[in-house]
């Protein structure tokens, strides 16, 4: 989406990149090799639906292969373009190499509105696509592996990975080829969730940083702060369902296509979602007051901002009237490069979207090892783990009684102590170490160096020169 005088969203990214390397010591080739996009696939395939032959338009970018496979989603929207996707190719490079998944970076879309379409044309349509990029390797276990984005889910990735497996019938790492699948097609718990349950861990661990809230001026807890959401897909439901029923906060405005709705005493994310599942949009909600004009929302009053539906919603044109202290980007390229400046100058802090939506590429990353591997994690180890930790509990026990010295274990206590870790615990416990690490590693950089002015900066510069680690040591 370009505005007036905007960059368009690739233009952004590369601006985005250029502030970075322009702090670090990069030779211009090798600068130049990163920032670029290897390669775009663009495909244009029919199928015949209703008596009719319909041509749909496809793309499948690789940013970089300095590690491979390459890694990111596939979107189906209308407003899919060459341009969206090698930005989106470019973001996944950075992404990866911020949370150290072994991966290079790539994106795919599909020029489609999938509302249009009945669940067997959506079938038909997608395995079409999926054999266009089989065939030519841009969906393989070993070198380029999707998973979902926008307007795709768990169902779009099984029919993937389905139609990978009938084209390579005796390919024993099959599953491995797209990651975000349902759990009986070989996908991982807690990988629906898992993007916004990083959203989530990323607002704690700034939380966890005082000086870091100090430069948005905000105080305390995540407890009872003011959240507007954009997008109730995805990424914007699990984020504000899990930020107001764990951490206290209160959702305050719900931005969907057809309008928005605010309510300062905050919302049942769940009671707002289901009446968006139910009726197409968020007009007529009791749960808040609606707006017709949704996008006027992201100027209201209120803590945290999260963007979670697509990208260039805050640009030049309403950057300065944007009151939230922090930004939280859940949606890729929410922010224009033009936006991120006025933003900056007026000292709004904003945690980049190659990191606050990562969460969704950990937990892929671990499905893909889980497919690689075979096995579902904690399998081996879980009643051992639990075994263990019975002797234990026996012993205290056992003490206690002894020595007549009459101690009781808390309600729950044991119970809680007891329980092995099972899949979605690890994946929890993995997403969750990934996040804060990843944070720890740009906050450090923030507020160490001078000449980098905000957490954007700061994550690029990370990425970049692990990206640029790696193609030295491969001799480029
Ligand atoms: P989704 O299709 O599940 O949800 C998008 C939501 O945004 C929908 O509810 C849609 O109705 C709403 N929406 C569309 N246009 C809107 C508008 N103009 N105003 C307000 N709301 C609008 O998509 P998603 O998977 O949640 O992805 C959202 C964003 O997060 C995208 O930028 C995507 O690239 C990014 N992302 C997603 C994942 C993932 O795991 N799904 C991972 C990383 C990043």
């Amino acid at each position: 989406m370009a505005f007036d005088g905007e960059p368009s969203f690739r233009q952004s990214v590369d601006l985005m990149f250029n502030r970075a390397v322009s702090v670090m010591d990069l030779s211009p080739g090798l600068e130049e090799k990163i920032r670029v996009c290897n390669s775009t696939y663009t495909v244009r395939f029919g199928v015949r639906l209703r008596g009719a032959i319909h041509t749909f338009t496809g793309y499948r970018s690789v940013h970089s292969e300095h590690m491979e496979p390459v890694k990111g989603g596939i979107r189906f929207a209308t407003s899919v373009n060459q341009d969206e996707v090698e930005a989106l190719a470019a973001l996944m490079t950075y992404k990866c190499a911020l949370v150290e998944t072994p991966f290079g970076g790539s994106k795919g879309g599909l020029c489609i509105d999938p509302r249009d379409y009945e669940e067997h044309e959506m079938e038909l349509i997608t395995r079409r696509f999926a054999y266009e990029l089989v065939k030519r390797d841009l969906i393989n276990p070993a070198q380029n592996v999707p998973a979902p984005d926008m307007g795709t889910g768990e169902r779009e990735m099984a029919w993937i990975v389905d139609q990978y497996k009938r084209m390579n019938t005796t390919d024993i790492n099959g599953a491995a080829c797209v990651t975000g699948k349902p759990l009986n097609a070989g996908g991982i718990a807690g990988r629906v969730e898992a993007t916004g349950r990083g959203v989530q861990y990323a607002l704690r661990e700034f939380f966890r940083h005082p000086k870091d809230m100090e430069a948005a001026k905000l105080k305390g807890t995540l407890d009872g702060k003011r959240v507007i959401v954009q997008g109730l897909g995805n990424v914007g439901y699990h984020a504000a369902l899990f930020l107001s029923s764990e951490d206290g906060c209160n959702i305050t405005g719900i931005i969907e296509r057809d309008g928005a709705l605010v309510n300062p005493k905050g919302m049942s994310v769940q009671a707002v979602r289901d009446w968006l599942s139910e009726h197409g949009g968020v007009e007529g909600c009791p749960e808040g007051t609606y707006v017709a004009d949704g996008a006027k929302v992201l100027e209201e009053e209120c803590d945290i901002l999260v963007p979670a539906a697509l990208e260039g919603v805050i640009n030049r044109a309403n950057a300065g009237n944007i009151k939230a202290p922090l930004i939280i980007e859940a949606a890729n390229g929410p922010i224009t490069a033009g936006a991120d400046e006025m933003l900056r100058v007026r000292g709004t802090v904003i945690i980049p979207d190659m990191y606050a939506n990562a969460g969704g590429v950990t937990v892929s990353y671990f499905e893909w090892v889980k497919n690689l591997s075979h096995i579902r994690f904690g399998r081996m180890q879980r009643r051992q783990e639990e075994a263990r930790h019975q002797i234990l509990i026996d012993e205290l026990e056992r003490l206690s009684a002894d020595k007549g010295l009459g101690w009781t274990l808390s309600p729950g206590f044991k119970d809680q102590y007891l329980r092995g870790a099972g899949e979605l615990e690890l994946v929890r416990s993995g997403l969750d170490d990934t996040m804060r690490a990843a944070y720890q590693s740009i906050s450090e950089l923030w507020k160490s160096r001078s000449d980098v002015s905000d957490m954007r900066m700061a994550a690029y510069i990370v990425a970049i020169d692990r990206v640029a680690k790696s193609y030295r040591s491969k001799g480029l």
